[in-house]
């Protein structure tokens, strides 16, 4: 009975290695379905990267801050 129980763990070992040389690196993917949450935006006043979440966004523009965002609304006008 321990032979078995022994030979078992060898196995069980054996496989673990393998395993490990076959995949050596662990790839990180994301979920289906789950989106980027921070994505860095370039504010396209001053050119800042802002993460999308900070910053303001205005037409389909995201900037870094309402002063960025009032001048190019200047400047749009
Ligand atoms: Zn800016």
């Amino acid at each position: 009975m321990l032979r078995i129980i022994l030979f078992l763990v060898i196995v069980y070992l054996i496989v673990r290695v393998l395993k490990k040389l076959i995949r050596p690196r662990k790839q990180f993917t994301r979920p289906p379905g789950q989106t980027v949450i921070d994505q860095m935006k370039a504010c396209p006043k001053c050119g800042t990267y802002n993460p999308s979440q900070q910053a303001h966004p205005y037409k389909g523009l995201y900037f870094c801050d309402r002063e960025c965002l009032k001048a190019y609304q200047k400047e749009a006008v």
